[in-house]
């Protein structure tokens, strides 16, 4: 099995999610005490935020460059970024960097297309669903993505404000799952959890529509990849 490289820390609470499912599903395939060959680079969330806030991209996809470095050279043969929001500066961080790349959409539409969705809500960051580089990546591959009319400042609140600190509450899980509601009322077949840490606020048992969350997807195409 290939050694997986995994830039965390953004949250951290999403990156402690990535690393057990990373192994349940290594163990899964693999059997007996197997677990994944693994190296996380846990980057200190606070500047990133603030980075985002302020709109430095280029200075955020500069730090996660030096992250992905320094995971190339400490030898990892599968990279993947924790995070579906600074996706937006994916090929600034791999500038210079030859890895395998598993980026955190690809999985999930291939989910959605063996699932038949074609119109899904996206839910996430105000990043993720505002700018254009996710969306044009699911259209890219014939999906139609609705994100929220309204709520949104609110839905993006709840990440970093409770999630990313740990912090879950039946009242934001009721704010999430009326959002979901309304996109199913658009049309939506489904919904991506577009954001590492919403999967600790809504699953299938809570949701109006099948969930696809990027966390776990994620993980597990790059254990299929370090497998491959
Ligand atoms: N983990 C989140 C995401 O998947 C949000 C935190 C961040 O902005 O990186 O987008």
């Amino acid at each position: 099995m290939k050694t997986i490289g995994l830039i965390g820390g953004m949250s951290w609470e999403s990156t402690a999610h990535y690393y057990r499912v990373l192994n349940q599903e290594t163990a899964r395939l693999r059997g007996g005490l197997h677990s994944a060959p693994l190296l996380i680079d846990s980057v200190d969330f606070a500047p990133i935020a603030a980075m985002q806030s302020a709109g430095q991209w280029d200075v955020a996809g500069d730090a996660l460059n030096r992250s992905a470095k320094r995971l190339a050279s400490a030898g990892v043969e599968i990279l993947g970024l924790a995070t579906n929001t600074m996706h937006v500066v994916a090929d600034r961080m791999l500038d210079g960097v030859d890895t395998q790349f598993v980026h955190i959409a690809d999985p999930t539409v291939d989910a959605l297309l063996a699932d038949g969705y074609a119109t899904v809500g996206l839910l996430g960051t105000r990043f993720t669903m505002e700018m254009s580089f996710y969306r044009d990546r699911l259209r890219a591959r014939g999906i139609t993505s609705l994100i929220p009319e309204v709520d949104r400042t609110n839905l993006n609140g709840i990440i970093y404000d409770e999630l990313c600190r740990g912090i879950v509450r039946d009242e934001s899980r009721r704010i999430y799952v009326d959002a979901i509601a309304r996109l199913a009322a658009r049309g939506a077949e489904a919904v991506i959890l577009g954001c590492t840490e919403i999967g600790m606020l809504i699953d299938d048992a809570v949701s109006p529509l099948p969930v696809f969350d990027t966390t776990d997807l994620h993980a597990k195409a790059l254990v299929s990849a370090a497998l491959q």
